[in-house]
């Protein structure tokens, strides 16, 4: 057993993300201790299967020693460099042109973050900074999508569409507003694809006549909707959402923050999706989250607007940590591994993932299953034919979870009984059966329990 008293220090001082701060209080924190592979183990010796890597970022698995002897060289030769004054350091050069070669179209242009949320910010910024200096400032709403996520800054979670990410911060501003999800589940068009590529394309157009044509900044959309309960859009979504994009004059952001290095398959979901977006945000998976890093891919057309706006002047945005060399030097050697047999394992893993999920329809709790790749989704009702969720009362996420847990499974429970899979691309056929033979022995627990039914 782990110390109480862990769970005590934790109590009293570290404020947790998006938790309900009485609520973990109350339950104590889980520790997690060490981990390999796709495995877990907390500080009791307990071994999890790890179904959500971390947090949809540990890609390349844990414990790759190659990642920690780059990480380690990197903090022995040059442990920091700014890239303000003009400076810069070899790994961070590198990992822009390796990851320009690899960006869909035109994507030249690097800018390093430390994580997803202010890569979005940073979009916001560079949106607004390219209007103004193609003189139409008052290009300044910006629309995203109901059930979207794109991060938790101050700014950005106004694009955010999840309630508890607005309630009592005074988001979003008046000037972030939303369309309708694609979520074909739950969709009031139904479920036939090209329906729902109507809609959104209806509804995207609806809201810029009704804001003013000449008065939208950017639209935002994920290639799969995360956060959102892993939201899989009808194929040929994306490029008809960039087209609508394209020939009103609308810039588009391609929010791959998620999807991005491997989980949908190849290293960008924009690549399947055949389009090439204005921006595209990134994090998670660029370092594999062992150490933090986030990056904007911005257009050729884009940053020569703002280069040739700026002229002799600063573009005045900037972290102490923009292009960090120890993460650079993580991407770099993670972007090795994914090219050297990680990908094709996250290919081959993803399909046995998405087979063991759909043979899990026939469970009576099974609404739907959806997913790409190694990103995935099973829905849960208490009647399959009216799709009644699951009793919030019942706070089904946090039972479901915890039996998961207990049966050495670590899933993501989304609060409306959504369960999210996002496990390592270096998963093995036992890895991935482990995961579907937890998840419906957790099932069939939650079928037993009187009152989430
Ligand atoms: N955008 C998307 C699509 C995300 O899923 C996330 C994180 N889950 C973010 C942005 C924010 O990233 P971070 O948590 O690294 O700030």
């Amino acid at each position: 057993m782990y110390s109480n008293s862990l769970i005590e220090l934790d109590r009293a001082h570290l404020v947790h993300p998006v938790a309900s701060y009485r609520g973990h209080e109350k339950q104590g924190v889980r520790v997690l201790a060490s981990a390999s592979g796709a495995t877990v183990t907390d500080a009791s010796g307990k071994q999890l299967v790890d179904g959500f890597a971390g947090l949809w970022c540990v890609n390349a698995g844990y414990g790759h020693e190659s990642i920690v002897e780059a990480a380690t060289r990197q903090l022995r030769e040059l442990p920091y460099a700014t890239a303000y004054f003009g400076l810069g350091s070899e790994p961070a050069i590198r990992l822009a042109a390796e990851l320009a070669e690899r960006a869909p179209g035109d994507l030249n242009h690097v800018y390093f973050t430390l994580g997803g949320s202010d890569a979005v910010d940073s979009t916001i910024r560079f949106v607004r900074y390219y209007w103004i200096a193609r003189g139409q400032p008052q290009r300044d709403q910006f629309i995203s999508i109901e059930q979207g996520y794109h991060g938790s800054s101050t700014v950005g979670a106004g694009l955010t569409a999840l309630p508890a990410f607005h309630a009592g911060f005074g988001v979003p501003f008046d000037w972030q507003h939303k369309i309708p999800s694609h979520y074909a589940y739950r969709n009031p068009v139904g479920e036939d694809p090209q329906a729902i590529i109507a809609a959104s394309v209806a509804a995207l157009r609806a809201k810029v006549e009704a804001l003013g044509p000449d008065r939208v900044a950017a639209f935002y959309a994920e290639p799969i909707q995360g956060s959102g309960g892993v939201l899989v859009p009808p194929k040929g979504w994306m490029k008809a959402m960039r087209e609508v994009c394209r020939e009103l004059d609308i810039l588009f952001i391609a929010d791959e923050v998620i999807t991005g290095f491997g989980r949908t398959g190849p290293l960008f979901a924009c690549t399947e999706d055949e389009i090439v977006p204005d921006f595209m945000t990134t994090a998670k998976g660029l370092t594999s989250g062992y150490v933090p890093m986030g990056a904007v891919f911005m257009s050729d057309r884009v940053y020569d607007v703002i280069a040739d706006a700026a002229g002799a002047s600063a573009v005045g945005h900037g972290y102490t940590y923009s292009a960090h060399p120890v993460s650079a030097a993580v991407g770099l050697e993670v972007l090795r591994l994914y090219e050297n047999g990680l990908l094709e394992n996250g290919v081959k893993a993803g399909a046995r993932l998405m087979a063991g999920l759909e043979a899990l329809r026939d469970h009576p709790l099974v609404g739907d299953v959806r997913g790409r790749g190694m990103l995935a989704a099973v829905e849960l009702v208490v009647d399959k034919q009216k799709k009644t969720p699951l009793p919030a009362a019942a706070e089904p996420a946090r039972r479901i979870f915890d039996r998961a847990w207990d049966n050495g499974l670590v899933i993501r429970a989304f609060a409306n009984g959504i369960l999210g899979y996002a496990p390592p691309l270096c998963c093995t056929d036992a890895d991935i059966d482990a995961i579907i033979e937890r998840t419906r022995r957790t099932l069939d627990q939650t079928l037993e329990d009187p009152d989430v039914r």
